[in-house]
């Protein structure tokens, strides 16, 4: 059982989400619940900003990878509003991740309503976001550093999208 569990999550750990490329769902932290029933996965997952319409794609590519496996006969996906992600969630792997591919990743402990610090992805340099940088609904902002000239993209802090 335990073994089981261990190979969906690496796989999910190869799925990427289509909006970040090279972040895997997994280290998005977008997983919630798997359940194993027989040859059957059922999988829960929790939807990142509610801006990034590429659920359809991540369901799909989801259950794609782990039927792959060969005990796994099918694997259902489904996504839970109830559930609350939040950009805490996100491993420090995915943080990693995104840096690499230019992509600051949120503060943590972010509190709504202050403001943050984001630090370029490329030489670090401070950054005081100001809030009208990202939409009500944007969930990547394109952002220039004044110390190394590279554009990068910063994701907003989510603490709570549901309220
Ligand atoms: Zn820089």
């Amino acid at each position: 059982m335990q073994e089981q569990l261990d190979e969906i999550q690496a796989v999910l750990k190869t799925v990427d989400d289509p909006e970040l490329p090279s972040v895997s769902v997994f280290d998005l932290g977008m997983v919630h619940d798997v359940k194993v029933i027989g040859g059957s996965v059922f999988i829960t997952m929790t939807p990142t900003f509610a801006g990034c319409p590429a659920l359809d794609f991540i369901q799909r590519d989801v259950k794609k990878a782990v039927e792959e496996l060969e005990w796994v006969t099918d694997c259902e996906v489904q996504f839970s509003f109830q559930q609350k992600w939040s950009t805490d969630a996100i491993t420090d792997e995915g943080k990693h991740q995104l840096k690499k591919h230019g992509v600051a990743p949120p503060p943590e402990d972010f509190q709504p309503g202050q403001k943050w610090t984001v630090n370029c992805p490329y030489c670090e340099s401070n950054y005081t976001s100001m809030d009208n940088v990202f939409g009500p609904t944007a969930c990547r902002s394109i952002l220039y550093c004044q110390a190394c000239k590279n554009p990068f993209e910063a994701m907003k802090p989510v603490v709570d999208y549901m309220s």
